[in-house]
């Protein structure tokens, strides 16, 4: 027997089924209260008898998710975890706790049609799109998480204005492609505004560059971030690494990026990966990260709204690329630097959990 899972069920739905179960109406709205605090399990719905607690579990279960491992970082700010679907589908969110507050990297898709070069999400294909409940209770688990882990009684960080133990911050940049599931990342979006409180500026939605995704954002109205996932300058370079241009060009992407930027008067966010590939002495030599590149990105950016976030790419075993020395990004950086455009590095967190895009999930599919 499949299990019923509560969260899923609307309000009158889950005051029936308590209720079927001969049970006080009362006893719904606990456990919505419960669910949407992200309880893991009803074991641990204090206010709910033992018994009862006891016959839901044989009933039913709590989320649309099931933690099925979770990995905490050296660093002591970074928890991934590896999320269980209904169906047996896994996915993975990640947990971030800055100085600025507390973000959250969800998944929008089991898995990524869009077979980028570089990433290791995308290996194994596309299995399905998640529902917006999926993609909410990464939220709530990673809610749970702060509110009960051995963090949640630290003072307030320096400079944060919100770690006192909730979500602050959303990036849709897990697995998958937003925009090939953009009415359910629009539900969810819309709801972790209105039930979680969470500004549209303190949520960040990643594309490889989809037009008509773009133009519904911009038609949805919402001034939440975009990032543009751009890695490379030139559509000669782009299409080698990246399918996806081969349907969309990349400056049919960036005017349809600047046209959802200048309506929200936001900074655009444009990603860009630094790869290397290994020469036949097993020397690296780089791929898109040359001085000419970062003089050809320059230009194409000059005068406009936007930060570009330079990544050090991220191993992957499977993938014939490697991650350029320090001093190649940083010669990379400095050329944009020079030429007025806004850039940082972007620190990696979690590495030694494998929080890289797909690692983790792709490492127990292998398994
Ligand atoms: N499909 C969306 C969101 C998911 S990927 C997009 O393409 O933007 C999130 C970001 O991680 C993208 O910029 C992606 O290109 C990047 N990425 C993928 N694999 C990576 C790796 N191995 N190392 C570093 N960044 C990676």
């Amino acid at each position: 027997m499949t299990k019923t899972i509560l969260f899923n069920l609307s309000d009158a739905e889950l005051e029936k089924f308590i209720t079927d179960m001969g049970q006080p109406k009362f006893r719904a709205k606990q456990i919505r209260e419960w669910l949407n605090r992200g309880v893991p399990d009803f074991a641990q719905m204090k206010n709910i008898p033992e018994k009862l607690r006891l016959q839901l579990a044989e009933n039913a279960k709590t989320l649309p998710v099931e933690i099925i491992k979770k990995l905490e970082s050296a660093d002591g700010e970074t928890t991934k975890f590896l999320l269980g679907l209904g169906d047996g589908e896994q996915i993975e969110c990640v947990l971030m706790r800055t100085t600025y507050g507390n973000s959250v990297c969800v998944s929008s898709q089991a898995g990524c049609a869009m077979g980028c070069k570089f990433c290791a999400s995308t290996l194994l294909g596309l299995k399905r799109n998640l529902t917006a409940n999926e993609i909410f209770a990464q939220i709530l688990v990673a809610q749970w998480e702060l509110r009960t882990d051995k963090f949640a009684d630290k003072p307030i960080r320096p400079n944060g204005d919100a770690n006192n133990g909730d979500v602050s911050h959303i990036v849709i940049m897990g697995t998958g492609e937003p925009l090939q599931n953009t009415e359910n990342v629009i539900d969810f979006i819309e709801r972790a505004n209105s039930q979680m409180g969470i500004g549209w500026r303190r949520i960040t939605l990643s594309t490889c560059g989809i037009v008509p995704g773009i133009d519904r954002l911009i038609e949805w109205g919402r001034p939440i971030n975009l990032a543009i996932s751009l890695h490379a300058p030139t559509d000669e370079l782009r299409s080698q690494i990246m399918p996806i241009n081969n349907r969309y060009k990349l400056n049919e992407v960036l005017d349809a990026a600047w046209r959802f930027t200048d309506n929200h008067n936001r900074q655009l966010m444009i990603e860009y990966i630094l790869l290397g590939k290994r020469d036949e002495n097993g020397e690296t030599v780089l791929f898109n990260a040359t001085p000419e590149y970062a003089e050809k990105l320059s230009n194409l950016l000059q005068g406009k709204n936007c930060m570009v976030n330079l990544i050090p790419w991220n191993a992957v075993d499977e993938r014939d690329f490697a991650a350029p020395s320090g001093n190649a990004v940083h010669r990379f950086q400095d050329i944009l630097i020079k030429n007025g455009i806004h850039t940082r590095i972007r620190r990696e967190r979690g590495t030694d959990i494998g929080s890289a895009c797909g690692q983790l999930r792709l490492n127990n599919a292998k398994r």
